[in-house]
């Protein structure tokens, strides 16, 4: 494939503002067949459409692979004891604190409230039944795989995952075929999420040009209140969050930190990939801020494939922001399935562009929220995504410093040089 003269960022964002632009216009023009049916509900509703099926289809087999093989190699964190298990730790607990950040401004905030996404597609709107919360634990637990995976019931695909991912390497030896078996099916999926991204633009331009020709400019202000939501769940993160467990754990400066980080976590924002910042962000850890090789070459990378606390906040805002959309209320079961499925999620996110956004079918799924609110947010998504990974790859750093520290196995001088 000849690489183009713009990267993907550049073309989505391209696709973004084109697709605003054409958008706008088609909302000012009169109502008949070029406006409604060749545009509308032709040619824009088609390549939102396959962009999004294609998405979709991807769901379930990415979740269900990538559980297994996060699952399989967790089997051998806790052989490494104490340090795999506080990571693990660190990094699940940074992450359910992100999504109740989150959840707290999508509620504060509304950033949801004031769109009418009923005019831009006719859903039904299927609300949850009011349950016991005790079904919601035990419906994590399916009754036939098959059928949780035909209908995408996102729990209970996880549990499955899990627990096969564990047996796997408690298999030792004799799974060692299986576990790799499922390290190339992750490959696969991969790759296929990669192809499907390079439709990226034209399915942006036409999931943008639809909405904003349906609703006009009035999408523009909830579109805005969501980014700006999710950007400030971030820097709150970033600076209350990160700052206290350095203060707590460490004592370190968490200034100091940041002056060295930056370089990483600008090739985070640009890449919108902390798998591909991976190896930047190891040299800094090393390098300039004096963690140990032993102690970064396992957390870092772990860190890259199960810890993304800035797409748990982007989940977070979403799921609110949907809810808003689509006037339902948002229970506090729903929110406690939120932060279980998200964090899980964070588990199942690939560091990769874009696939944020995929586990959030599953996050809106998990609570029965309408999958067609996505359609919105996937338009905007590029710009959420950059700065989401920037702090997913700056939670990976904190916490290999902090580690490294309580470890003994950080350089202050180096540190503080
Ligand atoms: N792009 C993010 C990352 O690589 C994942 C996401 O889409 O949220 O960390």
């Amino acid at each position: 494939m000849k690489k183009g003269k713009y990267g993907l960022t550049t073309k989505v964002l391209m696709a973004l503002v084109i697709g605003i632009i054409t958008g706008i216009l088609v909302y000012n023009m009169p109502s008949g067949t070029l406006k409604d049916t060749v545009l509308v509900d032709g040619l824009f509703l088609f390549l939102g459409q396959v962009f999004l099926r294609a998405i979709m289809m991807l769901v379930v087999p990415l979740v269900f692979i990538s559980l297994v093989n996060g699952a399989a190699n967790m089997g051998d964190v806790t052989k490494l004891g104490r340090v795999g298990s506080k990571t693990v730790l660190f990094y699940l607990t940074t992450t359910a604190i992100a999504i109740v950040i989150a959840l707290t401004l999508g509620v504060l905030l509304k950033p949801g409230i004031g769109l009418d996404m009923g005019a831009v597609e006719a859903v039904e709107v299927t609300m949850r039944d009011k349950v016991p919360l005790v079904q919601t634990f035990y419906e994590m637990i399916p009754n036939n795989i098959v059928g949780a995976m035909a209908s995408g019931s996102m729990l209970q695909i996880i549990v499955f995952a899990l627990l096969t991912g564990v047996s796997l390497s408690l298999l030792g030896e004799k799974g060692a075929y299986l576990a790799n078996l499922f390290e190339r099916l992750n490959d696969l999926i991969m790759k296929l999420v990669e192809i499907v991204m390079i439709f990226a633009p034209i399915g942006v331009f036409g999931l943008i040009a639809r909405t904003f020709s349906t609703v006009g400019y009035s999408a523009m202000i909830p579109l805005m209140k969501y980014i700006g939501t999710v950007y400030i769940g971030l820097l709150i993160h970033a600076t209350v969050v990160y700052g206290s467990m350095f203060k707590i754990f460490s004592g370190l400066s968490l200034r100091t930190f940041y002056k060295k980080f930056l370089p990483a976590m600008s090739v985070a924002f640009s890449t919108a990939s902390s798998g591909a910042t991976i190896p930047v962000t190891l040299e800094i850890t090393e390098r300039d801020l004096g963690v140990s090789k032993e102690i970064s070459s396992f957390t870092v990378p772990l860190g890259a494939t199960i810890n993304m606390d800035g797409t748990a906040i982007m989940q977070g805002v979403a799921s609110l922001f949907v809810a808003q959309v689509y006037g339902i209320e948002m229970t506090l079961a729903m929110m406690l399935t939120i932060v279980l499925t998200a964090t899980l999620a964070s588990i199942g996110t690939a560091g990769v562009p874009g696939a944020g956004a995929i586990m959030l079918t599953m996050v809106l799924q998990s609570v029965g929220l309408p999958l067609e609110g996505i359609g919105l947010i996937m338009g905007i998504d590029r710009l959420v995504d950059m700065a989401r990974t920037a702090i997913n790859v700056t939670g990976d750093a904190v916490c290999t410093t902090i580690i490294a520290k309580s470890e003994g196995g950080l350089n202050e001088d180096v540190f503080n040089s």
